[in-house]
């Protein structure tokens, strides 16, 4: 019972309950296979599904017929563990990021208004500065709204840039933390960003035209193009700013210097 759940156990007890073992064959789920915590491994053995997760889960169903609805049926066990799985992988995030899933839950602008009283030690002793910038991700850049799907959220977003935490840089117009670093380590804060204003004195936003790159600048108040800001990305936030694309396909304001 207390050996590992790997690819090879559970072909090994797929082919110790078959009554054919020919038909012993792996369902590849290629995020549940990879998920260290709350993923594991399905295999079809005659007519059945065996699915087991690495944290010790098993279930058996009819064989569901075709690829994708067996990888459905791999989903829903997929919620459930990582339901199940939530304080571990909440406890692997670095504190900084735990306050600020908790920030996100409690509905607050900056994890200085959390109530001290509910954080764990190591996370009343992080940096708020460096909280508030992943909760600003989390707000502006995610449609998390409970903690299961923040936490779900920020490991998307740290998994893909490989790190634990968030890269970010204070807001040059404001101060507020802004995400971004290298060549976008000049970008503003999002709060910042919904108060960039074009040159007819309008506010304005930019919207992606495509993932690999340019955007279209609407007018906030009727959602006419600024032919002017889509054109030149000059804008203005106090000082002068520019509008462009970010490293990931989203649009982007920097202050110019
Ligand atoms: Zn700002
Ligand atoms: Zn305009």
């Amino acid at each position: 019972m207390s050996t590992a759940v790997t690819r090879e156990s559970v072909r090994e007890l797929a082919r110790e309950q078959a009554a054919d073992p020919t038909t012993v064959r792996e369902v590849i789920h290629y995020a549940f296979n990879a998920d260290p915590v709350s993923g594991g491994f399905a295999f079809l053995r005659d007519e059945v599904l065996l699915i087991c997760g690495v944290g010790g889960g098993r279930t058996w169903t009819v064989d569901p017929g075709d690829d994708d609805a067996r990888r459905d049926a791999i989903d829903a066990f997929w919620r459930v563990a990582q339901r199940h799985s939530l304080r571990k992988r909440l406890a692997a995030l670095e504190p900084e990021v735990r306050v600020a899933v908790a920030g996100l839950v409690a509905g607050v602008r900056s994890v200085r208004n959390l109530d001290a009283g509910a954080l764990r030690d190591d996370e009343a002793g992080v940096d708020p500065w460096v909280a508030d910038a992943h909760l600003a991700y989390l707000r502006f850049h995610t449609n998390a709204r409970t903690q299961a799907e923040a936490v779900l959220a920020v490991e998307r977003a740290l998994r893909d840039r490989g790190r634990s935490t968030l890269p970010i840089h204070p807001c040059p117009v404001c101060g507020y933390p802004a995400l971004g670093d290298g060549p976008y380590a000049r970008a503003v804060c999002e709060v910042c960003e919904l108060l960039t204003v074009c040159e007819h004195g309008r506010e304005v936003r930019g919207a992606p035209t495509s993932r690999f790159g340019g955007f279209v600048a609407r007018h906030a108040d009727d959602e006419s193009e600024c032919e002017a800001t889509t054109a030149s990305g000059a804008v203005v936030i106090g000082e002068r700013a520019v509008m462009m694309t970010g490293v990931d396909g989203s649009v982007v304001v920097e202050v110019v210097a």
